[in-house]
């Protein structure tokens, strides 16, 4: 049975450039898509960027622009890295449009006649000299379990207590160092709790779509369970949802109520259908019977299978909120939710991790092959929710190994002998014996259950597995012996015949993760367009052009220690984040306040997580004072113990000890964050340049 799919990727944060991880996301989804389509599936793939909040708002202030216009140059770049990844969405649109505005208002009345919003007054810090409500995360101030300074204003680092920023000691805002004042606000809530949602949800996670794919992986399943769990006294555990903001605020207006706006993370998703509804009015979008593709007689289509493409730390969003809105506005639910890991560098996640990272658009500039990457990603995704290490060695030996060792191996070894030696043509043999014990037919079953089931690693196994069979087929055969012997002609002509069969069959099945090497494989095989619905048949190859090159460690070097950073090229090859906008107003100290702290280089002689905390380290420190010392550092999240033995860092080293539930913390490791509505923030451990020694004063 042919399917219609609708596919999405999760948007992207529209302040900075894409990352590496996103562009595995794009991979991972532009595979699938690429195979649903030589199934003869018809697919609708589009994609937009995450255009509202707080933090474009801020930064577009700080650097004198509007927010569109810094979304806007933002955008501007996204072709350079899908065309340059071979990622090709129907459609790339904005959560910034007049299709999101109108639907989002339109969902959200429906969620109101269905008394799903209520409106409460809550109290909220206002900063008075910025005249705006401050989101959590730019207030700062004293923990108030263990009195650490400078926390945030929804959890402590040092302890890792979570609390409501009003419970803060001393708050201050981050933005203009104003000490907040609280304020009433009345803010609009999504009611999760409401019995409908838990009894939809209930069902909707158990379920399957149209064509009995499970809506949920097993393990993400298990975790959904988890949160939709009763209380003990039978009640919802899912809180409500606040989905409004104040003004000043860069988003869409929540109707009859002025002055309020949607939270981005209410709009974001949404814009998933809005980038749909631009693709279709555009009139590029076709029905499987070629005629143009109507927006809501797609959506309102039962057997529309709706997929979304996201990363494991927006499942709650996903499986909550958004299957629940749609639910509750009379709209298609999703049918598959697809979630990935992260791409990682020894341990870190990819985005953050300093030097070891790989910025997508200096891979290209470099000249490596956009294709190394996509096999590289998909020999190591295999459809459930895993992060995998980004591992230069692996990642040359994969590529060296496989794509070029085995696989176009074959079809360069056939080349020359089928052009010297028969003009080229190639045999049409049938189910021979040879060909049969080869098993391609049964593989071929196998590789299409993998790519379904997203389980690219399997393919890719099993694609070299079979490489790997025909390439010991050849070399038994002895061709270059073969062809020394007139008598043997007919033999030489069906190893090679075989041979090139197989490459053929390999081809296909590689199409999806290589697409542009299939192309030209097809052009060398002269069969035209494979896929899936049709029976290929070689007659005769064309002249053989090399297909592709072996990845040069250089090159891999290059990649991974980028040149230094003041080189401006640099700069502009691996953007950086922007830093928070912040500090600028913040109050002005002299240097003796200054002085008081004293700053200490230290070596990370011991690192260890604790038992009972998700966020704390334990660090031993030598700071040159014949001891060490014991410090608790919030930063289990983003470092393993592990990478952090023999690291130099920088330490307050006269910070009053404190008495923390894990033992005495003397002291505080300096690290910096940024901060981002839509993603977690990053944190990095500071460490001095060479040559600096445990014990130096830090001024
Ligand atoms: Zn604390």
């Amino acid at each position: 049975m042919l399917r219609t799919l609708f596919v999405t990727t999760a948007l992207p944060y529209a302040n900075a450039p894409f990352h590496v991880g996103h562009m595995m996301e794009y991979i991972q989804a532009d595979i699938w898509v690429r195979f649903m389509r030589l199934c003869g599936h018809t697919v609708h793939f589009v994609g937009a960027d995450d255009a509202h909040g707080a933090p474009i708002m801020l930064k577009a202030e700080a650097e004198g622009i509007t927010p569109r216009a810094l979304v806007e140059r933002v955008a501007a770049e996204r072709p350079r890295y899908l065309t340059g990844f071979h990622v090709a969405f129907d459609h790339w649109h904005s959560s910034d449009s007049p299709e999101n505005v109108e639907l989002s208002q339109s969902i959200y009345r429906a969620l109101r006649a269905e008394e799903l919003i209520d409106v409460r007054t809550i109290e909220q810090f206002f900063d008075p000299v910025k005249q705006m409500f401050l989101p959590d995360r730019y207030i700062k101030g004293e923990c108030p379990n263990c009195h650490s300074k400078e926390q945030n204003g929804d959890n402590c680092e040092v302890c890792g207590e979570v609390y409501a920023p009003t419970d803060l000691i001393n708050p201050v805002s981050v933005l203009t160092g104003a000490t907040p004042v609280l304020r009433d606000s009345e803010h609009y809530f999504f009611r999760l709790s409401d019995v409908r949602c838990q009894e939809f949800l209930n069902h909707w996670v158990e379920g399957h779509s149209a064509s009995g794919a499970a809506h949920l992986q097993p393990e993400v399943r298990n975790k959904v369970r988890e949160w939709l769990r009763l209380d003990e006294s039978g009640k919802s555990a899912l809180s409500d949802w606040d989905i409004s903001r104040d003004a000043p605020y860069f988003g869409i207006p929540i109707p009859d109520a002025p002055g309020k706006y949607f939270y981005v993370w209410l709009d974001a998703p949404i814009a998933y259908l809005a980038s749909l509804k631009s693709y279709c009015d555009s009139g590029r979008a076709r029905a499987a019977d070629g005629s143009v593709q109507d927006f809501d007689a797609l959506l309102a289509d039962p057997a529309t299978e709706q997929v979304h493409f996201i990363g494991k730390d927006i499942i709650y969003f996903h499986s909550l909120f958004w299957p629940a809105m749609l639910k509750f506005s009379g709209r298609k639910v999703p049918d598959l939710i697809c979630v990935h890991g992260f791409i990682t560098a020894s341990g870190e996640k990819m985005s953050k991790s300093r030097g070891t990272g790989i910025s997508p658009l200096r891979y290209l500039e470099l000249g490596l092959n956009p294709e190394w990457l996509r096999y590289y990603v998909a020999a190591k995704l295999n459809g459930r929710v895993e992060d995998f290490d980004f591992a230069p060695d692996d990642f040359m030996a994969r590529v060296n190994s496989d794509l070029v060792g085995k696989y176009v191996n074959i079809a360069s070894r056939c080349a020359n002998f089928l052009a010297d030696q028969f003009g080229g043509e190639v045999l049409e043999l049938g189910e021979t014996a040879a060909w049969t014990e080869l098993g391609a037919a049964a593989l071929g079953v196998q590789v299409r259950e993998a790519y379904e089931a997203r389980d690219t690693a399997r393919v890719a196994r099993l694609a070299m597995g079979f490489a790997d069979q025909l390439n010991q087929y050849f070399d038994a055969a002895k061709p270059w012996e073969l062809a020394r012997d007139p008598a043997q002609r007919q033999r030489l002509h069906e190893v090679l015949s075989i041979s090139v069969r197989g490459f053929c069959d390999l081809t296909l099945w590689l199409k999806p993760i290589l697409p542009a090497l299939a192309a030209k494989a097809e052009q060398f095989l002269g069969c035209g367009a494979l896929d899936w619905q049709h029976r290929s048949v070689v007659r005769r190859v064309n002249a053989y052009e090399h297909l592709m090159t072996r990845v040069v460690e250089k090159q891999l070097d290059a990649l991974i220690n980028p040149p230094d950073a003041q080189d401006p090229k640099a700069l502009k090859l691996a953007p950086k984040p922007a830093p928070p906008p912040a500090a600028d107003g913040a109050a002005s100290i002299t240097i003796d306040d200054f002085n008081r702290i004293d700053l200490r280089v230290a070596r990370i002689v011991s690192a260890e997580s604790v038992e009972g905390s998700t966020k704390l380290l334990r660090l031993s420190l030598d700071a040159g004072e014949g001891r060490l010392r014991t410090v608790f550092s919030g930063i289990s999240a983003h470092y393993k113990p592990e990478d952090l033995l023999g690291r130099l860092t920088v330490m307050v080293a006269n910070l009053a000890p404190r008495k923390m539930k894990f033992g005495l913390s003397e002291g505080m490791v300096l690290a910096a964050s940024a901060a981002d509505e839509a993603g977690e923030p990053g944190v990095y451990l500071l460490d001095p340049d060479s040559g600096a020694e445990p014990g130096m004063r830090v001024r």
